[in-house]
């Protein structure tokens, strides 16, 4: 239920099927042709065009030299060629292949007559890749049935089926989801920089304090309102959040007519917030590692126009690790997926983490999905956000989510010591805006 009167996100709502049953197959919704959401339109998982969906195996096999393939070999996961054409982009349904691995140089005429009979059965088919020396067995179709990697494993001559598939195929950049916009508070992520600003804690002692916040980050140039419901504290004794904080959360939505932003922390919190009409559900960077978390707010957000903002988490290493925790959300239909970067451990000298805004070109050259860079919980203290923030654009952040306060001093949580006063956020927004128009006016 959306509430009334804010500027919600702007996706149409559709029968996006719900992935419950595709997961039980371990595949997703998309892999299994059924519609995914996106801005403005359901998305042609099945019929992008059919002959591209029938060839594209062939196309992006034809691509690497079948030498590639051996010099890798043993490989568990491939990622595409970086020249991969475009106008190529493999559809979600076809980003997963499994290669045979026999035990010698290369099948004899009757094996090989032996697992192509076995793919069949599955309604795959057998790509041999012969290499000089070796050659090595494709199996091309919608190959993740595990009883026929079983069969496979089992055959003497078979050494073992490696997967070589993009480990986060609905993210990936070639993905079919790349052409997905996501919009919010006004603003589409890509076309404008996005700024997300508020409280890190709402006070549910003072209302009142929110309220000004709320109209002042609005003042400042923020599109969409962040109010930390439930916090996830370090300390148990510290203040853990206030069910009650929602209602605040979402008469300020009312008064200011911003969309809202509030973390969930379990499976309780994320109903209370989709049923309240919070927009933006925050996965912090302790949950971001948390799957059956993560897939609950999949599940629970797939036919909704919810856009999930997910933070880094403190102890994630490669950026495959964070796009692929988007796949856990993603995969049940719904893409409006923001990755944001906010610091990892171990901290930086002076700072409370380790900023991590330089990743956003990495994340951008691997997925599709929008970066809002949260530089608040990155360097932890006002006086650097600042800073932050200006980089993480210069890095092509998409936007910025920025702990701001009406009064500092009288917050609670990262407020006193890391939130922005509405001044320096305005000034912040106004810096970061001609970083940002400097970026695109110079990639034109
Ligand atoms: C927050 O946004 O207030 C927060 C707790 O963030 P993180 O999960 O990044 O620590
Ligand atoms: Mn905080």
């Amino acid at each position: 239920m959306q509430a009334q009167g804010e500027a919600a996100p702007t996706q149409s709502p559709s029968n996006v099927a719900q992935g419950t049953a595709a997961h039980a197959k371990g595949c997703s919704v998309a892999a299994l042709g059924r519609p995914v959401r996106t801005h403005g339109a359901l998305f042609p998982t099945q019929g992008t065009s059919a002959g591209i969906q029938r060839t594209v195996a062939q196309i992006f096999l034809s691509v690497i030299p079948a030498q590639l393939w051996l010099l890798l070999n043993p490989v568990a996961v491939i990622e595409f060629p970086g020249n991969f054409h475009p106008t190529h982009q493999p559809s979600v349904r076809t980003t997963c292949h499994l290669m045979i691995l026999p035990k010698t140089n290369r099948l004899t005429t009757d094996q090989l007559a032996e697992i192509t009979r076995i793919v069949e059965e599955f309604g795959c088919r057998i790509q041999p890749i012969v290499g000089a020396v070796r050659t090595i067995y494709a199996i091309v179709g919608d190959e993740r049935d595990e009883l026929m990697i079983n069969r496979l494993e089992g055959l003497s001559y078979i050494d073992r089926v490696d997967k070589i598939q993009s480990p986060h195929k609905l993210m990936d950049r070639r993905s079919d989801l790349a052409t997905h916009r996501i919009a919010i508070g006004g603003i589409t992520l890509g076309e404008n920089l996005l700024v997300i600003a508020g409280q890190c804690t709402i006070d549910p002692k003072n209302p009142q304090l929110f309220y000004e916040t709320a109209q002042a980050v609005k003042e400042a140039g923020a599109h969409v309102l962040r109010g930390g419901v439930w916090k996830p504290r370090t300390n148990p004794y510290s203040f853990q959040g206030d069910a009650k904080s929602l209602e605040i959360l979402l008469e300020a939505q009312r008064r200011t007519g911003l969309p809202v932003d509030a973390e969930v922390m379990d499976e309780q919190q994320l109903k209370l917030a989709l049923d309240a009409g919070v927009n933006m559900l925050q996965v912090g960077a302790r949950n971001a590692l948390n799957y059956s978390l993560l897939s609950a707010i999949g599940r629970a957000v797939a036919d909704r126009d919810t856009v999930v903002l997910l933070k880094r988490s403190l102890h994630m290493g490669p950026v495959n690790e964070l796009i692929s925790a988007a796949e856990y959300i993603v995969s049940f239909g719904n893409p409006n997926i923001i990755l944001c970067p906010r610091g990892t451990a171990p901290t930086l000298d002076g700072y409370r983490n380790h900023p991590d805004e330089s990743i956003t070109p990495l994340l951008k050259e691997k997925t599709w999905a929008p970066v809002v860079v949260d530089p608040s919980h990155s360097v932890g203290k006002a006086a650097y956000v600042t800073a932050c923030a200006l980089a993480a654009v210069a890095y092509n952040a998409d936007g910025l989510c920025i702990e701001a306060h009406v009064s500092p001093s009288h917050g609670i949580g990262d407020d006193p010591k890391q939130a922005l006063t509405p001044a320096a956020l305005a000034e912040t927004i106004r810096q970061a805006k001609q970083i940002w128009t400097l970026m695109h006016f110079a990639k034109a």
